[in-house]
């Protein structure tokens, strides 16, 4: 956990463990200005003289210490530095209180901007992989995760989605303030608040509520394409095992996106989405990143295989349950494309330019395929039930996945089975060349 990210060695810091965010923000969705105070609540890993946040813009009003004497502070280049007056030791709790107010801009990165978006009327945040600091300072890092407290006041008439339970919703004449509590660890990525002229609608029930968070306008066109979504969900609690977090809720912004974006217990869809196909196929994907991203999240965007080949496979499986597709057509199918375009990929190592690769993505898929045909069923799913169970909420790497295979691997078939699959693992995940299907 205390490895800064090589991928991203710019954001996020391996000096300290932030435990807990309350955020208490205040939103005008007419100036798109944000202003508020957030505490974060944090712990040392080491001696230091320094705490340093990430936030990106904004006019930091006012910093505040508890537990250690504050020195100076300084914003510049996307980082808050709040230097205390003599060192804190390692292991000393500390909290920190930042006001700051202005207009939340994106962030830029290889991938386009990232994080806080203004809607035609409203806004999103999806901030994967480094975006969080668009709207609130913070530890940008995947593996360091925390609870959260999110309180928004906005103009009354809009409905405010923030990841975890909503607890308190107060009224005033022209403004309603919303609180969410978010008691699963949560990477600063996955926190979210997605603001609009929203309603909600039911998509399931079981095993934990699911519901659409979109505008009046798209509830009927909603209820028709997302009428299977509880099927989804239980395939996959079958499949991966319980679901992770309190609850499940869709957003449709009335905007088109380009593409779906997970966040805790959150997902967020344009209206593009449920018209285009392409929608049908990443419903699963979105909802699969519960387990493979948002619970068990990766230590480093180096291992975003763990994420995404999973959520690609997830696609196949839901094709297969649903009577469509099967895994093995999908995966004949994704193997002759990927024939075609360069092998100049390794999945357990692709470069920070290229987590988002599609390869990353099918070959991903490709390689639990593959996993799953030399280990056979029972075993490959006890396997991924395990993966979810003993990783719940925490963060992980390729080689803890090489480790939970050669043991299921050995106790399914003894140590042929656990040498195969070690090597059938190496030749996906760490040479470019496309192994044979
Ligand atoms: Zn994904």
């Amino acid at each position: 956990m205390r490895a800064r990210d090589p991928y991203r060695p710019a954001h996020g810091s391996d000096a300290f463990h932030v435990e807990h965010y309350d955020l208490d923000l205040t939103y005008r969705v007419a100036a798109n200005r944000l202003s508020g105070t957030a505490t974060l609540r944090l712990r040392t890993l080491e001696q230091l003289s320094e705490i340093s946040l990430d936030l990106n813009g904004f006019t930091v009003e006012s910093v505040a210490v508890a537990g250690a004497r504050l020195g100076r502070y300084r914003h510049r280049a996307r980082k808050l530095v709040v230097k205390l007056a003599e060192d804190a030791a390692a292991g000393a709790e500390l909290q920190v209180s930042v006001r700051y107010s202005g207009n939340p801009r994106p962030v830029p990165s290889p991938w386009g901007p990232l994080g806080w978006e203004e809607l035609e009327d409203g806004a999103l945040v999806a901030s994967q992989p480094t975006g969080a600091s668009s709207w609130f300072p913070c530890n940008d890092h995947p593996a360091d995760k925390a609870t959260y407290r999110t309180c928004l006041t906005v103009d009354s008439p809009y409905f405010v989605l923030a990841h975890g339970e909503l607890t308190g919703r107060r009224v005033r004449a022209a403004t309603t303030t919303w609180v969410y509590e978010e008691r699963h660890p949560t990477s600063a990525y996955l926190a979210t608040v997605q603001v609009g002229p929203y309603e909600e609608l039911s998509l399931g029930a079981s095993p934990v509520p699911q519901r659409a968070v979109l505008p009046p306008s798209l509830k009927k066109l909603a209820r028709r394409r997302l009428a299977h979504h509880g099927k989804i969900m239980r395939t996959f609690t079958r499949l991966f095992g319980p679901y992770p977090f309190a609850g499940y809720a869709l957003v449709v912004t009335a905007d088109d996106l380009e593409i779906p974006v997970e966040a805790q217990g959150v997902s967020i869809f344009g209206a593009n989405h449920l018209t285009d196909d392409d929608g049908e196929r990443l419903v699963p994907h979105e909802l699969a990143h519960q387990w493979f991203g948002n619970s068990v999240s990766v230590s480093s965007w180096q291992h975003i295989w763990l994420n995404e080949g999973f959520a690609c496979y997830a696609e196949w499986l839901w094709s297969e349950a649903a009577g469509e597709a099967s895994a093995a057509d999908l995966a004949r199918t994704w193997h002759a494309r990927l024939t075609t375009l360069a092998q100049d990929l390794v999945l357990a190592d692709p470069g920070p330019e290229n987590i988002f690769d599609d390869r990353v993505y099918k070959r991903g898929a490709l390689t639990l395929h593959a996993l799953r045909s030399a280990l056979g069923d029972e075993t490959f799913f006890d396997l991924v039930r395990d993966w979810t169970a003993r990783h719940r909420y925490g963060a992980v790497d390729t080689d803890d996945f090489r480790d939970l295979v050669e043991e299921h691997a050995a106790r399914a078939g003894g140590e042929p089975l656990a040498a195969r699959s070690a090597a059938l693992l190496t030749r996906w995940l760490d040479s470019a060349e496309l192994p044979a299907l």
